[in-house]
């Protein structure tokens, strides 16, 4: 292969490259909004419940797995020590 045709062959490539991160990005999004919908729905939900023995468990398990339980962030991961889960957990289980 030529230089010219090497040339040719990487920009096929970074075509492609930059086509498939379009593509991702738009994937990103979709499931970003989803996301905010699905946190949307299941807040209400959450705060009907927590005062409940299976509503604490949930909201612990929950934690326990890497997510935020509290309003703020809720369904987002953690990495341990969020004051704002803490503060819901210790009303939950008091
Ligand atoms: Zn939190």
């Amino acid at each position: 292969m030529n230089l010219s045709e090497q040339l040719t062959a990487m920009q096929h490539t970074l075509e492609q490259l930059s086509s498939d991160l379009q593509e991702m990005q738009l994937q990103v999004a979709k499931l970003e909004e989803e996301n905010e919908r699905l946190r949307q729905r299941i807040t209400p939900v959450i705060n009907e419940n927590k005062d409940t023995a299976g509503g604490q468990k949930a909201l612990q398990q929950l934690y326990d797995e890497g997510y935020h339980v509290c309003s703020a962030y809720f369904g987002r991961e953690h990495d341990g020590g969020c004051l704002f889960c803490m503060e819901v957990l210790k009303n939950v289980t008091n």
